[in-house]
């Protein structure tokens, strides 16, 4: 009956041919986690924890953050869930970690580079990070914002290995990372693609100024070109290479981010239904020809041509 339709659970993502594209959320805040699920999220592919940081003038403890943490993981039994690492700075300043003026605050420190200055406050979230996954049965993947290379990973992923976390990744948001990505992966047990930091940075637009915002196209071949060099170097090392920026949310270039080697699509939970309805009319041989198609046009409006050309 219609009740018992309601509760069935939405099928996980995946391809015409069964190939799985596991659907994962982006979330804000804990709150934010039943609505997510309700909606068919099979875990968090992004967990922004700006908002226990923000609005405050010192940071917050290790006692308050780890009930934050316990109480997203608890939401998530047995599934995966990627929290990032404060990503402060740029369009997102905090008094006690970004003191110093910047007149180009997208290229400053921010994310990791803020982070690794004051060392403690990323010791304090990791440590809290480590107590919750302790605590809970979910899958903690945790992952650092704005890394530039292997060096930085390789810091980041010994500190959380030093501080008790089991899986431990970067952000790809800055081209040299991508660039470097078969470096990344000697350190880096995942790499999960922020689209919306990696086009501003490929294409040199600032993602907050209205007058560069056709820039801001994740369709650029140039930002599909530093996806799949990633997908690339990921299947090599035998290790996941996620999304979460706003492209995994466009149905059509969802198909191309999985052709590009994706293998995993994190998204806000309002896009997951629609995304899932696109993955599931391609089979992955049928992905690689629309992400072939797209990698080759010369602009983001003729690679979305060329991935329509070729579309069931
Ligand atoms: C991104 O840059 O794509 C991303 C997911 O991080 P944010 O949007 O929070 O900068
Ligand atoms: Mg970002």
């Amino acid at each position: 009956d219609r009740l018992v339709a309601a509760a069935a659970p939405l099928t996980d993502g995946a391809l015409a041919d069964g190939h799985a594209v596991p659907l994962l959320a982006n979330l804000g805040s804990p709150d934010e986690a039943a609505g997510a699920v309700a909606l068919g999220a099979e875990g968090v592919g992004l967990f922004r924890t700006e908002f226990l940081f923000l609005g405050s003038s010192t940071a917050p403890t290790v006692e308050s953050q780890t009930a934050s943490y316990t109480a997203l993981l608890e939401a998530f039994p047995g599934k995966k869930v990627v929290v990032r690492a404060l990503d402060a700075g740029a369009d997102k300043p905090l008094s006690f970690l970004n003191d110093a003026h910047e007149e180009n605050p997208a290229l400053g420190l921010r994310g990791l580079r803020a982070l690794r200055v004051k060392e403690q406050i990323l010791r304090d979230q990791l440590t809290a990070l480590a107590a919750a996954q302790a605590a809970t049965t979910a899958d903690l993947w945790v992952m650092a914002p704005m890394v530039s290379d292997a060096e930085e990973t390789e810091y980041f992923v010994a500190l959380g290995r030093e501080l008790g976390l089991k899986t431990v990744g970067v952000m790809a948001e800055v081209p040299s990372l991508a660039v470097l990505a078969d470096q990344v992966f000697r350190s880096a047990d995942f790499v999960s693609i922020g689209t919306n930091d990696l086009t501003q940075y490929t294409l040199a637009a600032d993602r907050m100024l209205g007058s560069v915002a056709s820039y801001q196209d994740p369709w650029h071949p140039a930002v599909l070109r530093l996806v799949r060099a990633l997908g690339e170097a990921g299947a090599t090392a035998g290790k996941p290479v996620g999304i979460c920026g706003e492209a995994a949310a466009d149905p059509l270039l969802a198909v191309v981010l999985v052709g590009l080697g994706a293998t995993t699509l994190s998204m806000t939970p309002a896009a997951l239904a629609d995304v899932r309805l696109e993955l599931s009319k391609y089979t992955l041989e049928q992905a690689r020809a629309l992400a072939a198609a797209a990698v080759d046009a010369s602009t983001a409006s003729g690679a979305r041509e060329a991935a329509e050309a070729v579309a069931v």
